[in-house]
């Protein structure tokens, strides 16, 4: 794979997010919506980059609490691993012992 020159947010994804599924929290910081793959709740920096530890924390707390809400206090983990975009700071709440979300058609073949 060559070196890609193209850095403009114009290409990310999470940059360009539209509102094609339900949102549960937005603010100035972030926004929390679930995720069109995994059908789980996803918490998104709106800056494109990766946020100082303690910043992270603050956006990590929006999404448990809308992950509590979906699947209880213990019902789920937080998954920080960016996979697909891993330059735009997210993360995803999945339920307790899977990956993707009873919802969504991948549900069970991961
Ligand atoms: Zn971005
Ligand atoms: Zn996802």
């Amino acid at each position: 794979m060559g070196r890609s020159v193209t850095e403009t947010d114009d290409a990310c994804l999470l940059c360009n997010a539209e509102r094609v599924t339900d949102w549960f929290h937005e603010d100035d910081d972030c926004w929390v919506a679930e995720c069109m793959v995994c059908r789980t709740p996803m918490v998104v920096w709106r800056t494109h980059g990766l946020p100082e530890p303690e910043h992270e924390a603050r956006l990590l707390a929006h999404l448990e609490r809308v992950a509590a809400e979906r699947y209880g206090d213990e019902g789920f983990y937080i998954d920080g691993e960016r996979r697909r975009i891993p330059d735009h700071w997210h993360a995803h709440a999945r339920p307790a012992g899977g990956f993707f979300d009873p919802a969504s058609e991948l549900y069970g073949t991961y």
